[in-house]
Protein backbone atom coordinates (compact mmCIF):
# COMPACT_ATOMS: atom_id res chain seq x y z
CA UNK A 1 0.00 0.00 0.00
CA UNK A 2 0.88 3.35 -0.42
CA UNK A 3 1.82 4.62 2.63
CA UNK A 4 0.63 2.22 4.15
CA UNK A 5 3.19 -0.52 6.61
CA UNK A 6 -0.26 -2.58 7.06
CA UNK A 7 0.19 -4.69 4.01
CA UNK A 8 3.83 -5.24 4.44
CA UNK A 9 3.42 -6.87 8.11
CA UNK A 10 0.28 -9.42 6.54
CA UNK A 11 2.01 -12.26 6.43
CA UNK A 12 0.56 -15.27 4.82
CA UNK A 13 -0.92 -17.10 7.31
CA UNK A 14 -0.25 -20.28 9.08
CA UNK A 15 3.96 -19.66 9.31
CA UNK A 16 6.04 -18.75 11.61
CA UNK A 17 9.25 -16.29 11.36
CA UNK A 18 13.18 -18.16 12.20
CA UNK A 19 15.03 -15.35 10.43
CA UNK A 20 16.13 -12.69 8.40
CA UNK A 21 18.70 -13.03 5.17
CA UNK A 22 19.50 -9.99 3.30
CA UNK A 23 16.74 -8.16 5.09
CA UNK A 24 14.20 -10.09 4.02
CA UNK A 25 12.00 -11.95 6.76
CA UNK A 26 11.98 -15.69 6.06
CA UNK A 27 8.91 -17.48 8.09
CA UNK A 28 8.23 -21.49 8.03
CA UNK A 29 4.63 -22.61 6.86
CA UNK A 30 3.19 -25.71 9.54
CA UNK A 31 3.34 -27.90 6.25
CA UNK A 32 7.08 -27.60 5.72
CA UNK A 33 7.10 -28.87 9.79
CA UNK A 34 5.17 -31.62 9.40
CA UNK A 35 7.35 -32.22 6.19
CA UNK A 36 10.64 -32.32 8.39
CA UNK A 37 8.96 -34.43 10.85
CA UNK A 38 7.94 -36.93 7.80
CA UNK A 39 11.37 -36.80 6.50
CA UNK A 40 12.79 -37.64 10.01
CA UNK A 41 10.68 -40.45 10.36
CA UNK A 42 11.04 -42.07 7.04
CA UNK A 43 14.93 -41.74 7.28
CA UNK A 44 15.49 -43.10 10.36
CA UNK A 45 16.14 -47.10 10.29
CA UNK A 46 18.17 -46.71 7.27
CA UNK A 47 21.84 -47.27 6.29
CA UNK A 48 22.50 -43.52 7.54
CA UNK A 49 23.16 -42.49 10.94
CA UNK A 50 21.29 -40.06 12.45
CA UNK A 51 23.59 -36.72 11.75
CA UNK A 52 23.59 -37.48 7.97
CA UNK A 53 20.06 -37.34 7.86
CA UNK A 54 19.82 -34.14 9.75
CA UNK A 55 22.27 -32.88 7.71
CA UNK A 56 20.70 -33.76 4.38
CA UNK A 57 17.38 -32.16 5.61
CA UNK A 58 19.33 -29.26 6.19
CA UNK A 59 21.00 -29.23 3.29
CA UNK A 60 17.93 -29.24 1.49
CA UNK A 61 16.13 -27.01 3.88
CA UNK A 62 19.16 -24.22 2.65
CA UNK A 63 18.70 -25.07 -0.97
CA UNK A 64 15.15 -24.31 -1.08
CA UNK A 65 16.00 -21.27 0.74
CA UNK A 66 18.77 -20.26 -1.76
CA UNK A 67 16.53 -20.94 -4.58
CA UNK A 68 14.42 -18.25 -3.10
CA UNK A 69 17.12 -16.01 -2.24
CA UNK A 70 18.07 -15.80 -5.58
CA UNK A 71 14.60 -15.15 -7.14
CA UNK A 72 14.98 -12.25 -4.29
CA UNK A 73 17.52 -11.01 -4.90
CA UNK A 74 17.28 -10.47 -9.19
CA UNK A 75 13.91 -9.65 -8.40
CA UNK A 76 15.62 -6.62 -6.12
CA UNK A 77 18.00 -5.78 -9.55
CA UNK A 78 14.48 -4.59 -10.95
CA UNK A 79 13.64 -2.21 -7.98
CA UNK A 80 11.05 -4.50 -6.44
CA UNK A 81 11.46 -5.76 -2.50
CA UNK A 82 10.36 -8.84 -1.08
CA UNK A 83 8.14 -8.51 2.06
CA UNK A 84 8.87 -12.46 2.76
CA UNK A 85 9.97 -15.59 2.20
CA UNK A 86 7.62 -18.76 3.45
CA UNK A 87 8.48 -22.22 3.24
CA UNK A 88 5.99 -24.44 1.85
CA UNK A 89 6.98 -28.16 1.51
CA UNK A 90 7.76 -28.24 -2.53
CA UNK A 91 9.23 -24.98 -2.31
CA UNK A 92 9.03 -21.90 -0.98
CA UNK A 93 7.36 -19.10 -1.63
CA UNK A 94 8.97 -15.43 -2.47
CA UNK A 95 6.33 -12.68 -1.78
CA UNK A 96 7.28 -9.91 -3.97
CA UNK A 97 5.90 -6.09 -3.03
CA UNK A 98 4.33 -5.52 -6.38
CA UNK A 99 3.28 -7.71 -9.59
CA UNK A 100 6.94 -7.92 -11.79
CA UNK A 101 6.38 -6.72 -15.86
CA UNK A 102 6.56 -9.82 -17.75
CA UNK A 103 10.00 -9.26 -19.13
CA UNK A 104 11.37 -8.77 -15.42
CA UNK A 105 9.40 -12.14 -14.70
CA UNK A 106 10.95 -14.13 -16.99
CA UNK A 107 14.60 -13.36 -15.32
CA UNK A 108 12.87 -13.50 -11.68
CA UNK A 109 11.80 -16.91 -12.45
CA UNK A 110 15.04 -18.45 -13.89
CA UNK A 111 17.15 -16.98 -11.31
CA UNK A 112 15.78 -19.64 -8.81
CA UNK A 113 16.40 -23.11 -10.55
CA UNK A 114 19.63 -21.73 -11.55
CA UNK A 115 20.98 -21.76 -8.41
CA UNK A 116 19.79 -25.12 -8.12
CA UNK A 117 21.53 -26.16 -11.07
CA UNK A 118 24.76 -24.52 -9.84
CA UNK A 119 24.61 -26.06 -6.05
CA UNK A 120 24.08 -29.40 -7.65
CA UNK A 121 27.36 -28.96 -10.23
CA UNK A 122 29.03 -27.32 -7.44
CA UNK A 123 28.96 -30.15 -5.32
CA UNK A 124 28.95 -33.02 -8.28
CA UNK A 125 32.54 -31.16 -9.61
CA UNK A 126 33.98 -31.72 -6.26
CA UNK A 127 32.52 -35.55 -5.77
CA UNK A 128 34.00 -36.01 -8.89
CA UNK A 129 37.38 -34.53 -8.09
CA UNK A 130 37.34 -36.69 -4.96
CA UNK A 131 36.44 -39.54 -5.63
CA UNK A 132 34.81 -39.99 -9.16
CA UNK A 133 31.12 -40.92 -9.78
CA UNK A 134 29.07 -43.23 -8.25
CA UNK A 135 26.44 -45.09 -10.10
CA UNK A 136 23.04 -43.56 -9.95
CA UNK A 137 21.05 -46.87 -8.58
CA UNK A 138 23.67 -46.44 -5.23
CA UNK A 139 21.75 -43.28 -4.23
CA UNK A 140 18.54 -44.96 -3.67
CA UNK A 141 20.24 -46.13 -0.76
CA UNK A 142 20.77 -43.27 1.40
CA UNK A 143 24.07 -43.92 3.45
CA UNK A 144 26.61 -41.65 5.31
CA UNK A 145 28.91 -42.07 2.28
CA UNK A 146 26.58 -40.69 -0.89
CA UNK A 147 25.54 -37.66 1.27
CA UNK A 148 27.17 -35.21 -1.19
CA UNK A 149 25.82 -36.80 -4.48
CA UNK A 150 22.36 -37.17 -2.81
CA UNK A 151 22.31 -33.18 -2.26
CA UNK A 152 23.25 -32.42 -5.60
CA UNK A 153 20.65 -35.13 -6.86
CA UNK A 154 18.28 -33.36 -4.34
CA UNK A 155 19.16 -29.78 -6.03
CA UNK A 156 18.70 -31.58 -9.56
CA UNK A 157 15.01 -32.83 -8.91
CA UNK A 158 14.37 -29.18 -7.23
CA UNK A 159 15.68 -27.55 -10.65
CA UNK A 160 13.82 -29.43 -12.81
CA UNK A 161 10.70 -29.79 -11.10
CA UNK A 162 10.17 -25.98 -10.70
CA UNK A 163 10.77 -25.86 -14.46
CA UNK A 164 7.94 -27.56 -15.14
CA UNK A 165 5.64 -25.22 -16.71
CA UNK A 166 2.83 -25.25 -14.50
CA UNK A 167 2.17 -21.98 -13.19
CA UNK A 168 2.26 -20.71 -10.50
CA UNK A 169 5.59 -22.65 -10.59
CA UNK A 170 9.05 -21.14 -12.47
CA UNK A 171 8.58 -23.13 -15.36
CA UNK A 172 4.90 -21.42 -15.25
CA UNK A 173 6.27 -17.92 -14.65
CA UNK A 174 8.28 -18.16 -17.54
CA UNK A 175 5.31 -19.51 -20.13
CA UNK A 176 3.13 -16.89 -19.07
CA UNK A 177 5.81 -14.60 -19.07
CA UNK A 178 6.48 -15.56 -23.07
CA UNK A 179 3.00 -15.84 -23.35
CA UNK A 180 2.21 -12.40 -22.20
CA UNK A 181 4.77 -10.78 -24.86
CA UNK A 182 2.34 -11.72 -27.39
CA UNK A 183 -0.88 -12.31 -26.33
CA UNK A 184 -2.92 -10.13 -23.39
CA UNK A 185 -1.69 -10.38 -19.80
CA UNK A 186 -5.19 -11.75 -18.75
CA UNK A 187 -4.84 -14.68 -21.39
CA UNK A 188 -1.41 -15.30 -20.85
CA UNK A 189 -2.36 -16.09 -17.02
CA UNK A 190 -5.32 -18.13 -17.83
CA UNK A 191 -3.03 -20.40 -19.89
CA UNK A 192 -0.39 -20.71 -18.02
CA UNK A 193 -2.74 -21.44 -14.77
CA UNK A 194 -4.96 -24.19 -17.10
CA UNK A 195 -1.73 -25.91 -17.69
CA UNK A 196 -0.21 -26.24 -14.25
CA UNK A 197 -3.97 -27.56 -13.51
CA UNK A 198 -3.65 -30.46 -15.80
CA UNK A 199 0.26 -31.16 -15.25
CA UNK A 200 -0.61 -31.21 -11.68
CA UNK A 201 -3.97 -33.78 -12.38
CA UNK A 202 -1.09 -35.69 -14.05
CA UNK A 203 0.83 -35.61 -11.46
CA UNK A 204 -1.30 -36.92 -8.93
CA UNK A 205 -2.53 -39.60 -11.28
CA UNK A 206 0.93 -40.55 -12.18
CA UNK A 207 1.44 -40.55 -7.99
CA UNK A 208 -1.46 -42.46 -6.82
CA UNK A 209 -0.58 -45.67 -9.78
CA UNK A 210 3.11 -45.92 -8.45
CA UNK A 211 1.74 -45.22 -4.80
CA UNK A 212 4.09 -42.28 -4.08
CA UNK A 213 2.13 -39.92 -2.10
CA UNK A 214 4.43 -37.42 -1.81
CA UNK A 215 4.19 -36.86 -5.62
CA UNK A 216 0.11 -36.88 -5.01
CA UNK A 217 1.10 -34.07 -2.28
CA UNK A 218 2.64 -31.86 -4.43
CA UNK A 219 0.07 -32.62 -7.43
CA UNK A 220 -2.49 -30.78 -4.98
CA UNK A 221 -0.54 -28.37 -4.16
CA UNK A 222 0.27 -27.31 -7.58
CA UNK A 223 -3.41 -27.77 -8.31
CA UNK A 224 -4.41 -25.28 -5.18
CA UNK A 225 -1.57 -22.87 -5.95
CA UNK A 226 -2.34 -22.76 -9.52
CA UNK A 227 -6.46 -22.03 -9.02
CA UNK A 228 -5.68 -19.62 -6.38
CA UNK A 229 -3.14 -17.82 -8.48
CA UNK A 230 -5.10 -17.81 -11.39
CA UNK A 231 -8.00 -16.68 -9.33
CA UNK A 232 -5.48 -13.68 -8.34
CA UNK A 233 -3.89 -12.52 -11.49
CA UNK A 234 -7.57 -11.70 -12.84
CA UNK A 235 -8.36 -10.25 -10.16
CA UNK A 236 -5.39 -8.24 -10.15
CA UNK A 237 -6.28 -7.66 -14.13
CA UNK A 238 -9.66 -6.80 -13.31
CA UNK A 239 -9.40 -4.22 -11.19
CA UNK A 240 -6.46 -2.47 -12.60
CA UNK A 241 -7.31 1.03 -13.80
CA UNK A 242 -9.62 1.71 -11.06
CA UNK A 243 -9.49 3.34 -8.00
CA UNK A 244 -10.62 1.99 -4.47
CA UNK A 245 -13.72 4.34 -4.36
CA UNK A 246 -14.76 2.57 -7.35
CA UNK A 247 -15.35 -0.66 -5.84
CA UNK A 248 -16.01 0.62 -2.21
CA UNK A 249 -19.12 0.19 0.00
CA UNK A 250 -20.50 3.82 0.49
CA UNK A 251 -23.94 2.49 1.85
CA UNK A 252 -23.21 1.36 5.41
CA UNK A 253 -23.45 1.33 8.76
CA UNK A 254 -21.69 2.61 12.10
CA UNK A 255 -21.58 2.28 15.49
CA UNK A 256 -20.72 5.05 18.07
CA UNK A 257 -18.14 4.45 20.35
CA UNK A 258 -20.63 4.25 23.82
CA UNK A 259 -23.11 1.70 22.15
CA UNK A 260 -23.34 -2.01 23.63
CA UNK A 261 -22.42 -5.44 22.24
CA UNK A 262 -26.36 -5.89 22.54
CA UNK A 263 -26.73 -2.72 19.89
CA UNK A 264 -24.25 -4.49 17.64
CA UNK A 265 -25.72 -7.87 18.02
CA UNK A 266 -28.97 -6.03 16.77
CA UNK A 267 -27.23 -3.84 13.66
CA UNK A 268 -25.51 -7.00 12.34
CA UNK A 269 -28.61 -9.05 12.15
CA UNK A 270 -30.78 -5.80 10.19
CA UNK A 271 -28.27 -5.67 7.86
CA UNK A 272 -26.04 -7.81 5.46
CA UNK A 273 -22.45 -5.86 7.20
CA UNK A 274 -20.15 -8.13 8.61
CA UNK A 275 -17.77 -5.84 9.89
CA UNK A 276 -18.52 -1.88 11.47
CA UNK A 277 -15.98 0.71 12.08
CA UNK A 278 -17.01 2.02 15.32
CA UNK A 279 -17.12 6.36 15.57
CA UNK A 280 -16.18 8.78 18.62
CA UNK A 281 -18.58 11.48 16.86
CA UNK A 282 -17.05 11.94 13.62
CA UNK A 283 -13.63 10.11 13.51
CA UNK A 284 -13.02 6.59 13.59
CA UNK A 285 -11.61 4.94 16.24
CA UNK A 286 -11.77 0.99 15.62
CA UNK A 287 -13.36 -1.60 13.70
CA UNK A 288 -15.51 -4.36 15.33
CA UNK A 289 -15.59 -7.22 13.13
CA UNK A 290 -18.63 -10.13 13.42
CA UNK A 291 -15.91 -12.66 14.84
CA UNK A 292 -14.99 -9.95 17.69
CA UNK A 293 -18.03 -9.20 18.39
CA UNK A 294 -19.76 -12.82 18.89
CA UNK A 295 -16.47 -13.41 21.06
CA UNK A 296 -17.39 -10.39 23.16
CA UNK A 297 -20.91 -11.80 23.35
CA UNK A 298 -19.30 -14.78 25.00
CA UNK A 299 -16.73 -13.50 27.31
CA UNK A 300 -18.07 -10.07 28.52
CA UNK A 301 -21.66 -10.24 27.51
CA UNK A 302 -24.39 -8.49 25.68
CA UNK A 303 -24.21 -4.79 27.60
CA UNK A 304 -20.27 -4.64 27.01
CA UNK A 305 -19.38 -1.36 25.24
CA UNK A 306 -18.50 -2.21 21.51
CA UNK A 307 -15.21 0.06 22.10
CA UNK A 308 -13.93 -2.84 24.25
CA UNK A 309 -14.05 -5.40 21.38
CA UNK A 310 -13.23 -3.34 18.89
CA UNK A 311 -9.97 -3.50 17.02
CA UNK A 312 -7.96 -0.48 16.66
CA UNK A 313 -5.59 -1.74 14.56
CA UNK A 314 -7.69 -2.30 11.46
CA UNK A 315 -6.19 -2.28 7.82
CA UNK A 316 -7.01 1.18 6.20
CA UNK A 317 -6.78 2.44 2.51
CA UNK A 318 -7.35 5.70 0.75
CA UNK A 319 -10.34 6.21 -1.74
CA UNK A 320 -7.82 7.23 -4.55
CA UNK A 321 -5.22 4.44 -4.23
CA UNK A 322 -4.77 2.40 -6.69
CA UNK A 323 -7.91 -0.95 -6.66
CA UNK A 324 -5.35 -3.23 -7.41
CA UNK A 325 -2.81 -2.78 -4.83
CA UNK A 326 -5.68 -2.97 -2.48
CA UNK A 327 -6.50 -6.48 -3.16
CA UNK A 328 -3.69 -7.57 -0.19
CA UNK A 329 -5.35 -6.04 2.39
CA UNK A 330 -8.90 -8.34 1.74
CA UNK A 331 -7.41 -11.24 0.29
CA UNK A 332 -8.58 -13.39 3.03
CA UNK A 333 -12.24 -14.04 3.27
CA UNK A 334 -14.05 -11.95 5.13
CA UNK A 335 -11.37 -9.17 5.34
CA UNK A 336 -12.10 -5.87 5.63
CA UNK A 337 -10.65 -2.60 4.88
CA UNK A 338 -11.97 1.05 6.20
CA UNK A 339 -11.67 3.37 3.22
CA UNK A 340 -10.23 7.08 4.57
CA UNK A 341 -9.12 10.44 3.19
CA UNK A 342 -6.49 11.95 3.97
CA UNK A 343 -7.99 14.00 6.96
CA UNK A 344 -8.90 10.42 8.24
CA UNK A 345 -12.32 11.10 7.19
CA UNK A 346 -14.40 7.74 6.53
CA UNK A 347 -15.52 7.54 3.23
CA UNK A 348 -16.57 3.57 2.37
CA UNK A 349 -15.57 -0.21 3.22
CA UNK A 350 -13.70 -2.31 1.29
CA UNK A 351 -14.04 -6.19 2.11
CA UNK A 352 -13.11 -9.37 0.12
CA UNK A 353 -17.04 -10.05 -0.70
CA UNK A 354 -18.05 -6.42 -2.14
CA UNK A 355 -13.99 -7.09 -4.32
CA UNK A 356 -15.29 -10.23 -5.66
CA UNK A 357 -18.70 -8.79 -6.69
CA UNK A 358 -16.55 -5.82 -8.57
CA UNK A 359 -14.95 -8.66 -10.33
CA UNK A 360 -17.66 -10.46 -11.38
CA UNK A 361 -19.45 -7.30 -12.97
CA UNK A 362 -15.99 -6.26 -14.70
CA UNK A 363 -15.61 -9.54 -16.19
CA UNK A 364 -19.48 -9.78 -17.19
CA UNK A 365 -18.68 -6.17 -18.35
CA UNK A 366 -15.91 -7.11 -20.89
CA UNK A 367 -17.46 -10.74 -21.84
CA UNK A 368 -20.31 -8.28 -23.04
CA UNK A 369 -18.11 -5.87 -24.27
CA UNK A 370 -16.55 -8.83 -26.60
CA UNK A 371 -19.83 -10.37 -27.60
CA UNK A 372 -21.18 -7.49 -29.10
CA UNK A 373 -18.82 -4.95 -29.97
CA UNK A 374 -19.64 -1.32 -30.60
ZN1 LIG B 1 11.18 -20.66 -7.55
Amino acid sequence: MPNDDKSRQKFIAGSVSIATIFGIPVRLHFTFILLLVFLVFIGVGGQQSGATTALYIVALFASVLLHEVGHSLVARHYGIHTLEIVMFPIGGVSRPERQPKASEEVWIALAGPTVNLLIALGLLAWVAARQGFVALTLLREPTDANLAERIAFGNLTLFLFNLLPAYPMDGGRILRSVLALRRPEEEATRVAAGAGQVLAALLGLAGLLWGNFILVFVALFVYLGASQEGMAARGRILTSGFPVHAAMISDFRTLQHGETIRDAGNLLLATSQHDFPVMHGESVIGLLTRSALVRAMLTDGPDAYVSSAMDREYARVSPDAPLTEALPLVSGTGACALVMDDEGKLKGMLTSENLSEFILLRQAALAQSKAHPQ
